[in-house]
């Protein structure tokens, strides 16, 4: 089903990371801007698998402490992430309850889901069909583009509870664990190097007695 398609990396051809122009890598060093040419990205996977770890071990302190510390009339309140979201729920704001779970727990978990799986895929760990791997990083590329979402919403929780003298609002360590996690999971998506899902299914499809799907793995 998938043919091998002549690529770039055969020829020894490799586009620079910075400024995209295709020269072949023996230069060692892009003739226009002067980055290191490599023909995938050195250790991809080991990055993007590390700077996972990371972001799902801090993903568990951004819900447990408190994200918000409102203060009203002298009364201190720590609002955890769910917290507000239930909140704004039952005071019937559904719209901003909705963004914040899509936002601050949905699109965190699907991202690191999404990464995963295509890592398996890129080790040779799955065999899915091309037609599902180009979907699976489409979905991340798509959800890449929301990151800076939960930003948006720290602004609309700041700019809700901000109400003058009365009531003032500072982050609390639960913000900071938040933040790590949107930075690494961007982190995690640029390290990874899509080009190995292509050149595994360039392997698969030159082994096909091996190791496909009959496998268990
Ligand atoms: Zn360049």
């Amino acid at each position: 089903m998938s043919g091998h398609f002549v690529k770039a990396a055969d020829r020894g051809l490799a586009a620079c990371h910075s400024c995209g122009k295709v020269s072949p890598v023996k230069l060692e060093d892009c003739p226009r801007c002067g980055s290191r040419l490599h023909l995938r990205k050195p250790a991809s996977i080991e990055g993007t698998v590390a700077l996972m770890l990371a972001a799902a071990a801090l993903y568990i302190p951004s819900h447990i402490l408190p994200v918000l510390r409102t203060t009203e009339l002298g009364v201190v309140i720590d609002n955890t992430i769910v917290g507000g979201m239930l909140t704004f729920w039952q005071s019937g704001a559904y719209p901003i309850a909705l963004v914040i779970f899509a936002a601050s727990i949905l699109i965190p978990l699907l991202k690191i889901a999404a990464l995963s799986w295509l890592c398996l895929a890129a080790t040779g760990k799955m065999h899915p069909s091309p037609e599902k791997l180009g979907r699976v990083y489409w979905i991340t590329e798509l959800l890449g583009r929301w990151s800076m979402i939960d930003i948006f919403v720290v602004g609309i929780l700041v700019s809700v509870l901000q109400l003058g003298n009365y009531v003032t609002v500072k982050p609390g360590p639960g913000a900071l664990a938040f933040a790590g996690v949107v930075v690494l999971t961007m982190l995690a998506a640029m390290r990874f190097e899509p080009r190995l899902l292509w050149d595994r299914l360039d392997e698969d499809a030159e082994a096909p007695a091996t190791t496909h799907e009959s496998s268990p793995s």
